[in-house]
């Protein structure tokens, strides 16, 4: 058996043709394909308005721009995340503060979040946005978040990285029922791949017309909104500061072709981990534990051993089994980077000890039957 990696993308035929046929037209990039990839994810997530664009990181920074973020302003999100959705609240020039993991769900702690807000609210210190993630494609719990949004007043950013294709109470994560703006990723380890690319989705128009400017120069071609009545038909206004986020059409072209089998998809990654559950059951290890009215998308499927020794010897039991495992992830406070920002280890205790002995095994949707089979017969060989 070859290797297998923790996650990896599908590539199908039809895929490739799709991406060749825009190769051969005349427009790479801000063509028909580009504007169908995003119609086609509105109307998959039932968003109003969808953006595509180069990286969820930059999703995360147009999300925060258009919000208002920045210098003076601060933003909360969870220790157990990849490095960009608190990285891209630095870049805007704000502060970044932490909220702990909730030790069975892996997501945002609620109880740990209203203590905090209490205690920054007789600081006069309270977050302007709160960035939740869907751990491993488990949405958090939205009801609870909304509800402390309205008391304290703060936006809610959905770190969607690994919920495309996920549901909170029977509603697309990305449909921002709960939220002020959600942001998608498509790298290949992700649900759908686009090679690089993201997505942010929101109900809001004003929000939308401001992550178009962030995307694309602050550059408007839009007579309506112009300053001053236009020289000729060719005028385009700079507004605002902005970068070029944007995606090419021909991975446009990729994540239309991807998300035609997106049910399948989803249908699969829940199949495998209901089968981890079932032949896993007894072992020394547990998984997340799952939040009232969430339907994971599965992006992930991380196990916790009892202890930093065991997980340090399952880890590599896997890797010397040929299978790719990996630790998702490293708690962010801890990193050299932020250190040197003041954070010190101690400051998050259950996501510290979360990390200590979390790993990820297998989990894609172009994960054979034989070969989950073997990954669960490794890690029962381990035990
Ligand atoms: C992958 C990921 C990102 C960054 O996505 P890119 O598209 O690679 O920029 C951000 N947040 C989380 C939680 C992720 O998993």
């Amino acid at each position: 058996m070859g290797f297998i990696p923790y996650g990896r993308q599908t590539v199908t035929e039809d895929d490739i043709k799709a991406v060749v046929e825009v190769l051969r037209s005349d427009y790479l990039t801000q063509g028909q394909v580009g504007l169908d990839f995003e119609a086609g994810a509105a109307k998959f997530l039932h968003a109003p308005y969808a953006l595509s664009c180069n990286s969820a990181t930059s999703g995360l920074y147009m999300a925060y721009a258009a919000l208002g973020f920045g210098k003076g302003d601060v933003l909360w999100t969870v220790p157990i995340t990849f490095v960009a959705t608190s990285n891209m609240a630095l870049a805007l020039g704000g502060e970044v503060d932490f909220v702990d993991i909730d030790p069975q769900t892996f997501c945002l702690g609620i109880k740990a979040l209203e203590e905090k807000l209490k205690a920054a609210k007789t600081k006069g210190r309270l977050p302007k946005i709160v960035a939740p993630v869907h751990f491993a494609g488990q949405p958090c719990d939205m009801q609870a978040l909304r509800k402390l949004s309205d008391e304290y007043g703060f936006f809610i950013v959905e770190d969607a990285s690994h919920a495309f294709g996920a549901t909170y109470n029977g509603s697309s994560i990305g449909a921002c029922e709960f939220c002020d703006i959600a942001v998608f990723s498509f790298h290949p380890v992700k649900i759908i791949t686009t090679g690089e690319g993201g997505l942010v989705t929101t109900r809001k128009k004003d929000l939308a017309d401001k992550m178009a400017a962030v995307k694309s120069h602050g550059v408007t071609k839009d007579a309506g909104v112009f300053t001053k009545p236009a020289d000729g038909p060719w005028v385009y206004e700079q507004q605002s500061l902005g970068f070029n986020f944007r995606m090419t059409d021909f991975q446009a072209a990729l994540g239309l072709s991807q998300m035609k089998g997106i049910e399948q998809n989803i249908k699969r990654r829940r199949q495998v981990a209901a089968t981890y559950h079932e032949q896993l059951k007894g072992l020394p290890i547990k998984w997340q534990l799952p939040i009232a009215g969430a339907d994971s998308s599965w992006h992930l499927f991380v196990v916790t051993c009892d202890d930093n020794s065991q997980r340090l010897g399952l880890f590599n039991h896997l890797r010397a089994n040929n299978i790719g495992a990996q630790v998702h992830y490293i708690p962010v406070h801890t990193q050299p980077y932020y250190r040197s920002l003041g954070f010190v280890p101690g400051m998050f205790p259950c996501a510290e000890d979360y990390y200590s002995r979390c790993v990820s095994i297998p989990m894609y949707h172009g994960l054979k039957p034989e070969e989950q089979e073997y990954v669960i017969k490794t890690i029962r060989s381990f035990f």
